[in-house]
């Protein structure tokens, strides 16, 4: 798109999975055995996943019950380093598919099937942010999200 001025990656698959991992350690945190198949869990989704979803499907893996408490607080790492994307208005999350830049991102989310559709709109986000700067506000992130019904559900 137009306004990546940047050197803007998308990744997916393993690769995505060393662009997490590259982008974890370099920000000095470890990739433990479990935030490695937290992530994988997550990659592996294609719509947006609960802490309960992948909480189930660890638990199912490594033979014992894995709590949604520490997938929760692996989320939160993961968000915090720009790993993964929360999908405030599903409450659940998604892989984030270029680790290495940041934006705010945006969300088509499917009424029917739950599907995210990622979109990264920079011109968009930043008169959100104007807007909210107009206001005297300080901003952490805009949350954009469109609900409605995806190309395949209709
Ligand atoms: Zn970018
Ligand atoms: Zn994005
Ligand atoms: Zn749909």
């Amino acid at each position: 798109m137009a306004q990546h001025a940047h050197n803007h990656h998308e990744h997916s698959g393993d690769n995505l999975i060393d662009a997490a991992r590259e982008s974890l350690v370099a920000s000095g945190e470890q990739w433990t055995s479990m935030r490695s198949d937290v992530f994988e869990e997550l990659a592996r989704h294609d719509r947006p996943a609960s802490a309960y979803d992948i909480a189930d499907n660890l638990s199912a893996k490594r033979g014992k019950r894995v709590a949604p408490n520490s997938v929760y607080r692996i989320l939160d790492l993961f968000v915090g380093n720009n790993l993964a994307l929360r999908v405030e208005s599903s409450n659940a999350y998604l892989a984030n598919s270029h680790p290495g830049c940041t934006h705010d991102c945006i969300f088509l989310v499917c009424d029917e099937c739950g599907e995210a559709t990622h979109i990264d709109n920079d011109d968009i986000s930043s008169k959100v942010r104007g807007v909210a700067d107009g206001a005297k506000f300080n901003t952490r992130r805009p949350i954009i999200e469109i609900r409605g019904i995806c190309s395949s559900c209709n």
